[in-house]
């Protein structure tokens, strides 16, 4: 990110830049030529957008910003969060086959469930048994998950 003096059709200087507890970001570039001095102010959320987008202000990078949104559903390892089908083309699971899902970290419990549920729907299964998750692990080369 860059600010021109149009007069002058200087690139202006990174002068200084505040980081105030609350999120919000100041940031001051001044023009060599002319002196001219602008400021760039942005609100925590636009703070956040920057930095999450790694882009560099006044050639220093921005501390890093949790991705909440991103973290969370991570944390909450939320089933379909990597299942973005409508539920009616999924095949379902039997009882002993949810057990063992449930055996799944959480974190990973969306990803394994979507390689099972492909896997199911790529060979026309209805219904996911362990026997099913079996023969998936072994036509996947998956036996280590
Ligand atoms: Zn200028």
């Amino acid at each position: 990110m860059k600010f021109l003096c149009v007069d002058c059709d200087a690139q202006m200087v990174f002068e200084q830049r505040r980081l105030p507890g609350d999120g919000t970001l100041v940031a001051a570039f001044k023009c060599p030529a002319c002196g001219r001095v602008i400021a760039l102010l942005t609100n925590p959320m636009e703070t956040q957008l920057v930095a999450s987008l790694g882009v560099e202000i006044g050639g220093r990078k921005l501390p890093e910003q949790p991705f909440e949104l991103v973290r969370r559903a991570v944390a909450d390892g939320r089933e379909d969060a990597f299942d973005d089908r409508p539920k009616s083309t999924s095949p379902t699971w039997d009882e002993a086959a949810q057990r063992r899902l449930g055996n799944v970290p959480s974190f990973a419990r969306g990803m394994v469930k979507r390689i099972y549920s492909d896997y199911a729907l790529q060979h026309g299964i209805a219904v996911i048994t362990p026997e099913v998750m079996d023969a998936a692990r072994r036509d996947l080369g998956l036996e280590g998950m």
